[in-house]
């Protein structure tokens, strides 16, 4: 009998759980990813705001599965699934599947406003962060350099706009990089002028956080001399600052933190989506009247204990590759399939600088440099998860305590 042939979509945290579970199985599995790289995107603000360099957070996706021998890793975009024939499309050819599975995550979403995207980018990808790392640093370039108050006002003025944990942690990020990092490498401007603003629609910053914790997260922030602007939406957006309500606030770099979409998998299958484009999946995380295509990670829809959809975060898709794994290999076994896939939530936590962070574990709620220290630790532990532990940890600890300056350079063209 040829062994079936399993195509996973994706090589975020669900696919490459899943690919992961599956080394060794008695089937050939092909990863597709459009990059080559498999990002720890947790840490991405980080090398946004220069704290640490790309090679810190990604690795080859070939090398991460090298000693998986019946999985093969393709490069290429897939463009559309075809149902009927199980056929994967990618821009240049087609992949056959027996079973599929899509993980391919999430991308910002500026709610009906696409053309904010150029003005104000948000965090993504690599490249995302190299660019806005590029857009803060010039600013600082580009105030030193001009005599003009005014001018220089606009290039100090840095806006993040949503305060969930990606908007807290950026802001945190950039002020302790004009307060701390960068206080003496200019003459004509001290870059501790800078005026960081966190913009937010709703009610209080981190809005999924239990109110103490995002109090604490607030008074974190303004320590850290961060403006928070709460209960206001930003309504116009363009390359020289923001309209919050009715007051224009000129600013050179503007960071989107607000919202974000599914990928195209429901586009591809035809299928049942939520209002933010999820593929609706049944309680085996599979699409309904199809056994053989899986869902996961941010691109699903699926729903937890208290039957609300479960949130997109990196232990869910991990959890969702690794239960997927283990059914494919009951399938192959001949054996009775798991039941439901089902959530263990071990707590969420958000960083705001480097000796404050909240943690809410459910039992337990932690805020400060307790909570910072956790933070530090479970990073780590996910983070050298698929690296050389000692060379990372070493790297990451060393940037992270010295705020070292060799990750702060513009590279890539010229932004303002
Ligand atoms: C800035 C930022 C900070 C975050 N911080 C946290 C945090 O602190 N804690 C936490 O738990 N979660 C955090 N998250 C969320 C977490 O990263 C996601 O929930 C998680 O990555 C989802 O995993 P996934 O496998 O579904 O998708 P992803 O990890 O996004 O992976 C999707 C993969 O699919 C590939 N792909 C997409 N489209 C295609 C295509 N058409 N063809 C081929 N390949 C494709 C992509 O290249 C990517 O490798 C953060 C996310 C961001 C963006």
């Amino acid at each position: 009998m040829s062994r079936p042939h399993i195509v996973i979509v994706g090589a975020g945290f669900g696919g490459l759980s899943a690919a992961h579970s599956l080394a060794g199985a008695a089937a050939d599995v092909t990863v597709i990813d459009r990059r080559n790289y498999h990002l720890f995107q947790p840490l991405l603000y980080q090398v946004a705001t220069a704290g640490l360099s790309p090679a810190q957070i990604a690795q080859p996706i070939r090398s991460i599965l090298r000693k998986a021998s019946n999985v093969r890793v393709v490069m290429g975009r897939v463009t559309g699934v075809d149902r009927q024939r199980r056929i994967v499309k990618l821009e240049d050819r087609e992949i056959a599947y027996d079973t599929l599975v899509l993980a391919t995550g999430a991308r910002h979403a500026y709610f009906g406003h696409d053309e904010w995207e150029s003005v104000a980018p948000a965090l993504k990808n690599i490249d995302d962060a190299t660019g806005i790392r590029r857009r803060i640093l010039s600013a600082f370039e580009q105030a030193e350099q001009t005599d003009d108050p005014e001018a220089r006002r606009r290039f100090l003025t840095f806006v993040v706009i949503g305060a969930g944990p990606t908007g807290v942690e950026m802001a945190g990020a950039i002020a302790e990089l004009a307060h701390v990092a960068l206080r003496y490498d200019f003459r004509a401007i001290n870059p501790r002028d800078a005026r960081i603003v966190l913009v937010e629609g709703g009610p209080r910053v981190l809005a999924a956080f239990p109110p103490q914790l995002s109090e604490s997260a607030l008074r974190s922030l303004k320590r850290l001399h961060v403006e928070v602007r709460l209960g206001k939406p930003v309504s116009e957006c363009d390359e020289r600052g923001v309209t919050i309500d009715d007051e224009r606030l000129e600013a050179a770099t503007i960071v989107w933190a607000a919202g974000v979409a599914s990928s195209s998998a429901s586009k591809w299958l035809g299928v049942e989506k939520d209002r933010v484009g999820r593929v609706v999946v049944g309680p085996d995380l599979t699409v309904p009247g199809h056994p053989e295509i899986f869902v996961i990670g941010d691109t699903a829809h699926a729903l937890g204990p208290n039957g609300q959809p479960l949130p997109g975060l990196a232990p869910v898709a991990k959890q969702q590759g690794a239960y997927v794994a283990r059914l494919l290999r009951a399938r192959i076994a001949g054996r009775t399939a798991p039941g439901p896939f089902r959530y263990r939530d071990y707590g969420a936590m958000a960083t705001i600088g480097r000796r404050a962070a909240v943690a809410d574990f459910g039992w337990l709620k932690v805020d400060g440099t307790l909570a910072w220290l956790l933070w530090g630790m479970i990073h780590i532990t996910f983070l050298i998860g698929f690296r050389n532990r000692f060379v990372v940890l070493f790297d990451w600890l060393w940037s992270y305590a010295t705020f070292q300056s060799g990750v702060r350079l513009i590279t890539g063209p010229d932004s303002h």
